[in-house]
């Protein structure tokens, strides 16, 4: 990337980021389809169709003798004869193998930090995460996996993720102010029986959930036990979380033969 490219300079720009199993891209529409939007947000185009993109990711796989891998589309705002108009963007595709979150994270649960603040267009996954870079150091000092968004009394997601409260066998997550995770949507669809409920949560239902738990590509359904140093319920895993974590875990199988 130049180094005057507006993204450095600006911090204009968009990405998304998804997995590949078995050489073949992972629910690769949803991805293509909310990079589009993203772009959308910001005034940007992506350059190329989504059957091309495929195809020059399966390329890029097979390239690099990838079959599981992580994979980052990105426009960035380019060059600019201004220094602030977009008038080139440029158009990336990053890969590199895919590392699993370490197993017992997944048996005994992990923890949050929760920070003041809400993203800029949430619903657009932009190249701003400023705060969750500078919040790095703090988040591994109290041993957190992530950082999550409140504002207002209200709930929005983490830093990289979406969160889900579960109380008296029902399931909620926020519903405005939070990107359109597709990991958010897949686990909603795989919950079968229970119903998902889309509506604000406040801080206070948070603490007084009987389980929480974050969805992201990178995290598939990931227990929280501990928030801000307080224990959710007896601080061990959720029976419906872990019935979740396992339903996707199937799906996942199953649609990357
Ligand atoms: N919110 C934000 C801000 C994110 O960066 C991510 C990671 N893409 C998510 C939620 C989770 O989205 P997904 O399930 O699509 O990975």
């Amino acid at each position: 990337m130049p180094l005057d490219d507006i993204c450095i300079i600006r911090g204009y720009g968009c990405f998304d980021f998804l997995r590949a199993y078995n050489g073949k891209p992972f629910l690769f529409k949803d991805h293509y389809k909310r990079f589009k939007n993203s772009a959308k947000v910001l005034d940007l185009k992506v350059p190329l169709d989504e059957k091309k993109v495929h195809d020059i990711i399966i390329k890029l796989l097979k390239k690099n003798g990838l079959k599981n891998a992580h994979i980052r589309m990105v426009i960035t705002g380019g060059q600019s004869p201004d220094a602030i108009t977009s008038v080139k963007p440029n158009f990336y595709i990053l890969m590199d193998k895919l590392i699993d979150l370490p197993q017992n994270l997944f048996e005994k649960g992990a923890k949050l930090i929760t920070h003041d603040y809400k993203r800029l267009f949430p619903e657009a996954k932009t190249t701003t995460y400023m705060s969750a870079v500078r919040l790095q150091k703090e988040k591994k000092k109290k041993g957190a996996i992530e950082i999550l968004y409140t504002n207002g009394g209200k709930i929005y997601e983490a830093s990289t993720s979406n969160i889900f409260i579960i109380k008296k066998g029902k399931i909620y997550t926020p519903k405005n102010g939070v990107l359109n995770g597709i990991t958010r949507k897949t686990t909603i669809k795989i919950a079968k029986t229970h119903k998902v409920i889309e509506k604000d949560i406040s801080v206070k239902e948070l603490f007084a959930a009987d389980e929480v738990f974050l969805t992201a590509t990178n995290k598939k359904v990931l227990p929280i036990v501990e928030i801000d140093g307080k224990k959710i319920s007896n601080g061990k895993p959720g029976e419906i979380t872990k019935e979740l974590l396992s339903n996707l875990e199937e799906y996942i199988k199953e649609n990357s033969k």
